[in-house]
This record gives structure tokens, C-alpha cells and sequence, in this order.
């Protein structure tokens, strides 16, 4: 049965009717899921081999048969996150902290903390089993895995005055979507956890965002006391509504793994099928010109209308879930061997074709004497080649 872990922690404080429930399917990791794992195996065993800055790999080829992800992928991107993780460890970070090297007992790799939503206590738990769940917990407790936490009052004044008492707490991410570390609830939960467990009160929160097809890059934010003491005062309500048979829909229906049994939702597929049923004529037209004939509009979806654009970004939130989810399936099927026919008749094929590729982590691959890599990164960013630029994307947030 679902556990209210604090991976699901966004989807606990919406609705609490999925958890402990024995309705709920249970999940099968799906290929991005498991070469997640896999990663967060590898970089993990690194850091836990203790000898910055050159990556731990032997386990490497056992981890990578384990999962069934390619060994080669997962040897240069675990090597680039990896890379990346070290250089904002030693000082790249908003901060300009060197957290390296880290004193005895100020750092914890891949465990599991368990924070109780009645006594406001955390305590270190077991691991998951090999169903992925934590077995010794109990039901006021809200457990989850940390990636990496480190105490900075172990630092004292190599750190700022207002950090001494506080934690960084990091996940590692392999997908291409993610919160910002300040609006992820499951780095909240982790902050309030190890902040009640080393004696602090204020957090850095921080994402290892390594796409498997993109730049590694640490995006890192910092809450206030007021900040993490108004997640925990939400946690305890939250576990209090598990159970009693209350439905808040909202922005998680999407993510939840009850939605095919959920009364109000129905199912993903079955909802998105009612969605796209009510989409408007004009929304269809890309797709009448792709089939070159009319597409039928079966309902009306306001876009002058609030509701309307709320509803149309909530579908495009599930198609892009159906897209991260099937585009994996149908790769996989194929890499396999299967054949696929799609109804105009051509057949779905994997093509593997080769990019240039110049980025921060192949700069650092290939210019390996000391200072050299940082010196050409510097040239670049001086140069205008490497750039930050903003970049616009839909979130959801409360209404308040
Ligand atoms: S689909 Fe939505 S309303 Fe239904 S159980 Fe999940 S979160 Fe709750």
C-alpha cells in the first residue's frame, strides 16, 4: 500500500485518499525510473568512497546489469553530475562556501529519515525493503531517502554567521521536469526532518538537475525558519486526513498513482480521454492538417474563461506525462525487437543520430590539467559563448 513518504509529499498535502489505501495500484518502476536509481547508485557510491574529486566506478557495470540501463550512458553522465556536484560543493555555489573537505560526521549519503507529524521529532530509519517500503516506521511518521545532507554547524565559521545553524539537503534528478528546490515539497520535508535531527532551523535546498540528454547544472534555494516550520505545520493535518475517505482534487490528479481507481478522477487515461473530448475545434487543427482532413471537435473549452486555461494547462500537464511515460515504452518495445504500425500506416522506427556536443562537463573531460578546464569555462562565460538566459515556464501554484 502507498506510504505518505515524503517523495509524494506534493501529493499528501493535496489528498490524502490514495495513501494506505488497498485500492491503489501498485507502481511498476518504469526504464526512466530505474536508470534513475542507477544513477543515484553510482554518484551515491562516489561520494560514500570518500575520494573527491575522481568518481568512484568499479560497481559501476553491476549497478547498470541490476537495472538493466546501459553501462556506457550511465559511466559519462554519472561522471558529468558527479563532476558537477564537486565543483558546487568547492565553492560554485550562491553562497561561494567550500563545503570541501566536509568535517567527520557533518554529511549523510543515501539514508532514510523518518519525521513524526505528532512529536515534531526525526530519527534515521531502514532503508526500503525490496518493495520500497519502510518498514519501520510508524503511522504519525513521514519517511524519506535524502541523497545528501550536510550539517553546517559542523563548519562554524567557515560558513556565514546566519548558516551555523542550519542544513543543505540534495536530491539528485535524471528527468527533464522538476520543481524549483524551494517548491518541492519532498526537499521541504527532508529540510524539516534533518533540521529537527542535527538541532537547526534553517535550510539550503538544492536539486542535481543531470537530464540524461542535457548539461548538469545545481539549482539551490534557501528557506527560512518561518518557511520550514509553515511546511510542518501542514504535514500534521495532512496525515491526519489519510483515511478518512476525504477527495481534495487538484494539480497532483495528474502524478497520482490512485487516479485510475479514484472516484472523482477516474483514471489518467480515461480522464484525459473526457479532456480532450472537450477541447475546442480550433485546439484540433494541428492536427487536422497533419491528417490532412477534418478532425471532428467533440465539446468546448473556454480559453476566455479562467477555468478554461487552467483546465487546458492541467492537459498539457498529462500529455507531457503521457509523453516522458509512453515515449520510454514504445523505445524500449522497439530496442526489443517489436514491430510498431502506427494507423497511416508508417512503421515507428529508433533512429540513433549523432550531435555535436560542447558542454561544461566535455569541457572538463578533455582539458584535465589543474585550473585549465576553469580557465577556457571563464574564457567562454567572459565571452559571451556560455549564457544564462531566462526562460519562461507554466507552474502551478495556490491561489492565496
Ligand atoms: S486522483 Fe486526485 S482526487 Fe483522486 S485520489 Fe488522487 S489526488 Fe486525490
Amino acid at each position: 500500500m502507498m506510504q505518505p513518504t515524503m517523495s509524494k509529499a506534493g501529493l499528501l498535502l493535496q489528498c490524502g485518499w490514495a495513501f494506505r489505501n488497498p485500492l491503489v495500484p501498485k507502481v511498476i518502476a518504469n526504464v526512466p525510473m530505474r536508470y534513475g536509481s542507477a544513477f543515484h547508485e553510482v554518484v551515491a557510491n562516489s561520494l560514500e568512497a570518500g575520494v573527491p574529486p575522481k568518481l568512484s566506478l568499479a560497481a559501476l557495470p553491476n549497478v547498470a546489469e541490476r537495472f538493466g540501463v546501459d553501462a556506457a550512458e550511465l559511466r559519462e553522465h554519472a561522471q558529468e553530475g558527479y563532476l558537477t556536484l564537486l565543483d558546487w560543493l568547492g565553492g560554485r555555489n550562491a553562497w561561494s562556501m567550500n563545503l570541501l573537505p566536509v568535517p567527520k560526521g557533518a554529511i549523510i549519503i543515501e539514508k532514510a529519515i523518518a519525521y513524526d507529524t505528532v512529536t515534531g521529532k526525526a530519527r534515521l530509519v531502514s532503508s526500503v525493503d525490496e518493495n520500497h517500503v519502510y518498514t519501520d516506521v510508524t503511522d504519525d511518521e513521514h519517511p524519506g531517502t535524502v541523497d545528501l545532507a550536510i550539517n553546517l554547524k559542523a563548519y562554524g565559521k567557515r560558513v556565514p554567521a546566519r548558516l551555523r545553524r542550519a542544513v543543505i539537503v540534495l536530491d539528485h534528478k535524471t528527468g527533464m521536469t522538476f520543481d524549483t528546490p524551494r517548491e518541492s515539497h519532498q526537499l521541504r520535508s527532508l529540510a524539516v526532518a534533518f533540521c529537527r535531527y542535527w538541532g537547526a532551523d534553517r535550510a539550503i535546498v538544492a536539486i542535481n538537475h543531470a537530464p540524461r540528454d542535457g548539461v548538469p547544472a545545481i539549482f539551490a534555494d534557501e528557506l527560512t525558519p518561518a518557511e520550514l516550520q509553515a511546511h510542518a505545520d501542514l504535514l500534521g493535518p495532512a496525515f491526519q486526513r489519510i483515511g478518512d475517505g476525504s477527495l481534495r482534487p487538484g494539480p497532483e490528479c495528474g502524478y497520482c498513482a490512485a487516479n485510475s481507481v479514484c472516484p472523482v478522477y477516474g483514471g489518467s487515461l480515461a480522464g484525459l480521454t473526457r479532456e480532450l473530448r472537450a477541447m475546442d475545434g480550433s485546439l484540433l487543427e494541428p492536427l487536422q492538417q497533419e491528417a490532412g482532413k477534418a478532425v471532428r471537435p467533440v465539446g468546448q473549452l473556454d480559453l476566455d474563461t479562467p477555468e478554461g486555461l487552467g483546465k487546458l494547462h492541467m492537459i498539457l500537464q498529462m500529455m507531457r506525462k503521457m509523453d516522458e511515460t509512453y515515449t520510454e515504452v514504445l523505445k524500449q518495445k522497439l530496442r526489443e525487437g517489436v514491430v510498431a504500425v502506427r494507423p497511416d500506416g508508417k512503421l515507428s522506427v529508433l533512429k540513433t543520430v549523432e550531435r555535436d556536443n560542447l558542454s561544461l562537463a566535455s569541457i572538463r573531460r578533455a582539458f584535465t590539467k589543474p585550473g585549465e578546464a576553469a580557465r577556457i569555462e571563464k574564457m567562454l562565460r567572459d565571452a559571451g559563448a556560455i549564457e544564462k538566459l531566462p526562460r519562461e515556464e507554466l507552474r502551478a501554484v495556490d491561489d492565496r
